[in-house]
């Protein structure tokens, strides 16, 4: 690596991250890994970086998988870690796209994540995303830009932050690197992605599948954190929870918003509980794939 790269000064480094499982018959399959092909090249069309071609993207992933499917763990909530990605390789000191880029996929084994329910600092100094940035990427520069504002938040004992608006830092984005759910009386609410703030989750999206099958009302759409304080306060407020490809699915069990705390009994929950098993009976091969999202190696 020479000191001028590219992708070290400019910034031009996007990722993706994908699981792959084995069943009981000791199958092995890869988790929606289409939806995560197409978002890379979102990302990378917003960075200004080629697009990958989906035969080197999923003939690549699946040849890689093929050889290495022997360290796919056959355990409960363990998993083959996959992790592709790009970033440019000039050897140049300006600001321009590179004119060279390197594409890559790396792969670990991987066993259940922040299992423990988390306590979560509603966040109003720092912004993760405003209307134009680069918030639906999954570019390198969100994550090293949101380091500051979760080290605030464990100096005051949070494990993590819930983003807000840039403007009014009221309006819900996500919560750390998840996307968040909030289950209002027999209604899922989740943050909408118009404005191109927040990565548009596989998992979110699969959570918004299933829970219409479990019978809620999903609503897409944009959540004050002052609806949520006053669901909260009138007992309607039961559950909240972030979804992602590591963790799948985790337990918020406090928020807290100023000086007001909201806290959750996780243990008498019955949503989310339910939205992980089901999710994880279909990565697993335990039930049925209704939906198509299992891709076979
Ligand atoms: C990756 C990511 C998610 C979750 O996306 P999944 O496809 O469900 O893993 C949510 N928010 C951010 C900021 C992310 O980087």
């Amino acid at each position: 690596m020479e000191p001028s790269l590219a992708a070290l000064h400019y910034g031009q480094a996007i990722f993706e991250g994908i699981k792959a499982y084995k069943n009981e018959n000791g199958e092995a399959f890869i988790f929606r890994p289409e939806d995560n092909f197409k978002r890379f090249n979102i990302s990378a069309e917003r960075m200004q970086m080629p697009t990958i071609p989906e035969e080197i993207f999923m003939e690549g992933m699946r040849a890689l998988i093929e050889i290495d499917k022997n360290w796919i763990p056959a355990k409960r909530d363990y998993s083959l870690y996959i992790r592709p990605f790009m970033f440019s390789t000039d050897n140049v000191i300006g600001v321009k796209p590179s004119e060279t880029y390197k594409f890559m996929i790396i792969l670990s084994p991987t066993g259940p994540y922040y299992s423990a329910p988390m306590k979560i600092y509603v966040e109003e100094k720092y912004t993760r995303a405003a209307p134009g940035g680069v918030g639906f990427a999954k570019n390198a520069g969100n994550y090293g830009a949101s380091l500051k504002a979760s080290a605030d938040a464990r100096k005051k004992g949070y494990d993590q932050v819930l983003w807000t608006d840039a403007f009014e830092h009221k309006w819900l984005q996500e919560v750390g690197t998840m996307n968040v759910f909030f289950i209002i009386g027999n209604t899922a609410v989740t943050p909408s992605l118009e404005e191109e703030t927040i990565l548009e989750g596989v998992t979110r999206d699969s959570a918004i599948v299933v829970l219409k099958e479990m019978g809620l009302i999903v609503e897409e759409r944009k959540i004050d954190i002052n609806e949520l304080m006053e669901a909260y306060k009138s007992g309607k407020l039961l559950e909240a929870f972030g979804t992602g490809t590591a963790a799948t699915i985790s337990s918020i069990k406090e928020l807290c918003y100023k000086d007001f705390v909201m806290k959750f009994d996780t243990e008498k929950w019955k949503v989310s509980p339910k939205l992980k098993k089901i999710l994880t009976d279909i990565r697993e091969g335990q039930a049925e794939d209704t939906h198509g999202w299992m891709f076979k190696i």
